[in-house]
């Protein structure tokens, strides 16, 4: 699929938007595995740490629909120069694909594209609490942590 497309698609919905107190809309399209495209939009709220990002809005509305196979995230903001998804937003795909590929798209067409790898390495995942992760962190033992 392309990025024109989905670029297209976040476009329809950045309208939707409901980002007041920022004046920074962002909408994202969370492409899945099956071809499905989830499309969401940041939505804040006057108790600021409660706003959530585009990105998490699509992520949760892929896999509510039981479409959990992320493969793509773009990210569509009006700006002069793509924007990056947040932390947050990161730890969040990585939870379903800690290899998407990440589409940054700004208005003028502007395009930045990086693996969550690379946005994120040494990623934190499930895998580590249910004990399939072994190595890596070699040597924490003793150190106070707990499972
Ligand atoms: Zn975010």
């Amino acid at each position: 699929m392309s990025v024109k497309k989905l670029v297209e698609e976040a476009k329809k919905v950045i309208r939707n938007s409901y980002s007041p107190y920022s004046r920074f809309p962002v909408a994202a399209v969370v492409r899945t595995a099956k071809g499905r495209l989830y499309t969401g939009v940041n939505v804040e709220n006057s108790s600021y740490g409660l706003t959530i990002c585009a990105e998490r809005v699509a992520v949760f509305k892929a896999v509510s629909e039981g479409d959990r196979d992320i493969e793509e995230v773009l990210i569509y903001t009006p700006t002069e120069e793509p924007t990056p998804p947040c932390g947050a937003c990161r730890q969040v795909i990585a939870e379903f694909n800690p290899r998407a590929r990440i589409i940054m798209v700004a208005r003028n067409g502007k395009t930045l594209v990086k693996s969550l790898e690379e946005l994120l390495p040494h990623t934190f995942t499930g895998e580590r609490l249910l004990g399939g992760e072994k190595g890596g962190e070699k040597g924490s033992e003793g150190q106070g942590h707990t499972g």
